[in-house]
């Protein structure tokens, strides 16, 4: 079965369309600038991207493209769209309400919306995603994938947060997480791909891209990650602080003379990586900077590391042990420094690194040497795959 899988943003959407038996991708590519002009990015698999600049004022014309694009007598990667059996969407936020994947019907989608006040920005642009496809295509089945539902199987002490219980009764404000799709797919290939027994076994992922979260997955469960109410909380990001004194907050706002909505855009656009380092939110820049002697930089980056090992080594504790450590992400696929310097602080742990293995890149890779009492290994994360499996299972 083909799967469109989708990934709605407020003025973006990205896709790709997978073969589920043999799970090679036909398509993908994404739509830019949506309500704004809009640019449509294809490529068919073993060619070259296309690039079409067209008015998309909606994500409805923005996904009519897309399926054009797909049948395209040329550059198509299937002849009809009958060729499509299921479409698969990221969803950001369910709350407590979705612990797994779901079929969308219309119940399904009003318990999405109830949702959307955790999840503002992200929920409501998946919502339009999902109803243009409902539209465009009634007869092809369509499932929700949550980014919190992996997490849901978290303990009441790792979710709630030290606040009077009734915000947590009347508003759910609690930890949720994100990013859950990578962490279940990861944690669940790491499992497999160094043969450690799925109902015994302690697995700790550190999903490091943009957006960065840890989580602490035992027997295949999760049962704490560093991700909250949003994805603000927890290590140093590209621009997003990670967690601080909430009584910054209102320091912040009265030095700067900032109102709540201020503060937060400084904690989520213009802090993390871009604020310590007033250079870039990319670690590649960071690198050079810090290898050119750039103090700001190289803090930043060690900040970033020690700030991880904490939280991983926090894990360990919740676990009582650790069978194996990930690395996923961009960062985490491709800073072989960081991964280094986060595994120097692992060593009263066993952890030793293979410093040629942890050179390499673009696959499954074990990082740690034979003898480490840890295993330490890079799994490429692949959300879209992830999306399309949970698909292909709910529709069969
Ligand atoms: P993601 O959000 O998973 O796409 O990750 C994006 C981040 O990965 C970028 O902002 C970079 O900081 C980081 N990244 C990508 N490639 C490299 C690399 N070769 N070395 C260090 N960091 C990288």
């Amino acid at each position: 079965m083909n799967v469109l899988v989708i990934n709605c943003g407020s003025s973006s959407l990205k896709y790709q369309l997978i073969d589920s038996e043999t799970e090679a991708v036909l398509a993908k590519g994404l739509c830019e600038r949506i309500g704004i002009d809009g640019r449509l990015v294809y490529q068919k698999a073993g060619c070259d991207k296309e690039i079409t600049e067209a008015a998309m004022p909606t994500h409805k014309e923005a996904i009519q493209m897309v399926l054009h694009a797909l049948v395209n007598e040329k550059t198509g990667a299937i002849k009809s769209l009958d060729e499509v059996g299921a479409i698969g969407h990221r969803v950001v936020h369910g709350g407590e309400k979705f612990a797994a994947s779901a079929v969308i019907t219309d119940e399904m989608i009003k318990t999405v919306e109830e949702c959307n006040d955790l999840a503002p920005l992200h929920n409501p642009a998946n919502l339009i995603g999902i109803r243009v496809c409902a539209e465009l295509m009634p007869h092809v089945p369509q499932v929700g994938v949550f980014d919190t539902a992996f997490h849901q199987t978290m303990p009441p002490k790792a979710y709630l947060y030290g606040l009077p219980l009734d915000y947590y009764k009347k508003y759910k404000i609690r930890r949720y997480g994100f990013h859950g799709t990578s962490h279940s797919y990861v944690s669940k290939h790491a499992i497999q791909f160094l043969g450690l027994d799925p109902d015994n076994s302690k697995v700790i992922v550190c999903h490091l891209g943009n957006g960065s979260s840890i989580s602490a997955v035992q027997n295949g469960k999760c049962i704490d990650t560093t991700m909250g109410l949003t994805p603000l909380e927890g290590v140093i990001m590209g621009t997003r602080s990670g967690s601080i004194d909430p009584a910054i907050v209102e320091f912040i706002a009265k030095k700067e003379n900032l109102d709540i909505a201020g503060v937060m855009n400084v904690l989520n656009k213009k802090s993390g990586l871009l604020g310590m380092s007033g250079i870039s939110s990319d670690m590649r820049d960071l690198e050079d900077a810090a290898a050119e002697g750039n103090e700001d930089a190289k803090n930043a980056r060690e900040a970033l590391a020690y700030g991880i090992a904490k939280y991983v080594g926090g894990y360990v504790a919740a676990m009582n042990g650790v069978d194996a450590i990930i690395f996923t992400a961009g960062i985490g696929e491709n800073d072989n420094l960081v991964r280094e310097d986060i595994c120097s602080y692992f060593k009263y742990l066993g952890v030793a690194i293979d410093l040629e293995a942890n050179k390499k890149r673009g696959e499954d890779i074990v990082i740690s040497t034979p003898d480490s009492k840890v295993k330490v290994a890079v799994i490429p994360t692949n959300e879209e795959l992830a999306i399309c499996r949970d698909t292909v299972a709910l529709v069969k």
